[in-house]
């Protein structure tokens, strides 16, 4: 579906104006992208006609490239839709901040639990207390134990015979004592939302009146993750998310809706079952993971970072007249070797990541060199006009570049080449484009 997207992109692509209809284009496998990332059918339609809005106006018909203006576009509004900005822990004016974790069953809390404590231990070289307050799942209470052991983070428990609520108020008095700074209290899940368990929460909740109640959600739940988000939100009020299980083939779409629907920030994601999996959630990056085109986005970034707009504007409408110099040659040389590697430059080009005659394309910097050593040995004369290059001429240039004259002679081909090709392209044909790039 992704390269279905990216069809569509690379058809906008070619074409040198960008319609209403072609908009429409792209924004239905915009929305087939999103609904495919399990993002909340709802939730789509609303983000969609955002979208749809801001791309039909001018906004599209000024950029480098239409299609990748909205692309843009699509990117900022997904990115703004999580959040634009990385959230922090709500900490306690004065110590000790209490996090409650919550969440249904095999959500991570526990897991989650430990990974923060870490994390926290770590970064701040905080004292965290863990309470286990979850006396109902089976080995539930040893499961945090472990974990504890293994960061080295005292777990306060009183096994499974007192009630939960009891254990968190012994817990708190415990980790007073013993100053700890921050205090994480793991909590039971159910398969799924029930009353017992929201009166039990909303208890400790009371009890405990915490910083920071984190909702644990499973992004390999997908849809379900919508419902189960507004549940808990509406009955604890939740103050944030962690998304888990992302190191899965989930595209992360539960990120979007959970954000949209309960309006909470994710503040933290789970990458996988170790200790350290844990990292702040990055609404950006989260877009492009959602859209399956980290790879373009960046692309566009760069050529946004480096690109003079006018000049390539210039250069493109003098390949299409087919005036292209030797001039313009070093200066297009220059912007794209301020882009970054060449091999990495090409693969970010949707279609050509996987061309395979580009597979083991090297472009050597040295050899970038020494073609700008060719150039600058030539005069004004035989920059602006190559046709006059004749072979005493080349001989001249060769030894005062220093250059083989079969180099001389092999990069002036070339050029001629990548002139033609340019100008097959500037009108819309890409067809043998990856010459362009070969030696
Ligand atoms: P709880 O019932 O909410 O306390 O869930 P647990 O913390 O016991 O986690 C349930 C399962 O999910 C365990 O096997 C964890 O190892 C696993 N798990 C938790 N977070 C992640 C994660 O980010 N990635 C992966 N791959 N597994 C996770
Ligand atoms: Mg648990």
């Amino acid at each position: 579906l992704t390269e279905r997207l990216q069809g569509a992109i690379s058809k906008l692509k070619r074409k040198g104006r960008v319609s209403e209809t072609d908009v429409k284009e792209v924004m239905r496998e915009i929305r087939l992208a999103l609904l495919e990332a399990d993002v909340n059918f709802q939730v789509v339609k609303d983000f969609v006609k955002k979208v749809r809005k801001r791309a039909v106006g001018a906004e599209v018909l000024e950029s480098l490239t239409p299609a990748q203006q909205i692309v843009k576009i699509v990117n900022e509004e997904l990115t703004k839709v999580m959040g634009s900005e990385v959230a922090e822990i709500n900490k306690a004016p004065k110590i000790p901040t209490i996090i409650m974790m919550v969440g249904l069953q095999g959500a991570g809390k526990t897991t989650t639990a430990g990974k923060l404590a870490l994390k926290l231990k770590k970064e701040q070289n905080a004292r965290p207390l863990l309470i286990a307050g979850d006396i109902y799942r089976p080995a539930a209470v040893d499961q945090l134990k472990i974990l504890g052991e293994n960061i080295k983070v005292p777990v306060f428990s009183l096994g499974t015979d007192v009630s939960p609520v009891e254990i968190v108020r012994q817990g708190l008095e415990h980790a007073r004592e013993k100053n700890n700074d921050y205090i994480i209290i793991d909590t039971a899940g159910r398969l799924q939302i029930d009353e017992k368990l929201m009166d039990e929460l909303a208890q400790i909740k009371k009890l405990a009146n915490p910083n920071e109640i984190l909702l644990t959600v499973d992004a390999m739940t997908g849809q379900n993750a919508v419902d189960v988000a507004k549940g808990f939100n509406e009955q604890l009020d939740v103050t944030g998310v962690v998304l888990t299980k992302l190191d899965g083939d989930t595209r992360g779409g539960a990120a979007l809706s959970i954000r949209a629907v309960t309006g909470k920030p994710i503040k933290f994601v789970g990458q996988g079952e170790k200790m350290t999996d844990l990292d702040i959630f990055y609404p950006d990056r989260m877009a492009s993971r959602i859209l399956g085109m980290g790879d373009m986005l960046t692309l566009i970034e760069k050529a946004q970072q480096d690109f003079d707009q006018k000049k390539a504007l210039e250069v493109q409408s003098k390949m299409r007249e087919n005036s292209f110099d030797f001039n313009d040659f070093i200066d297009q040389m220059e912007q794209l070797q301020k882009m970054g590697p060449m091999e990495d430059i090409i693969k970010m080009i949707p279609g050509m990541a996987n061309n395979p005659a580009l597979k083991n394309v090297k472009v050597d910097p040295k050899d970038i060199e020494h073609t700008k050593a060719v150039v600058y040995s030539m005069t004004a004369q035989e920059r602006e006009d190559p046709d006059v290059l004749n072979p005493s001429r080349r001989r001249r240039i060769a030894a005062g570049s220093g250059r083989p004259i079969q180099e001389v002679n092999r990069m002036i081909k070339q050029f001629n080449q990548m002139k033609k090709m340019m100008s097959k392209v500037s009108k819309g044909n890409f067809s043998g484009m990856e010459g362009m790039f070969g030696k």
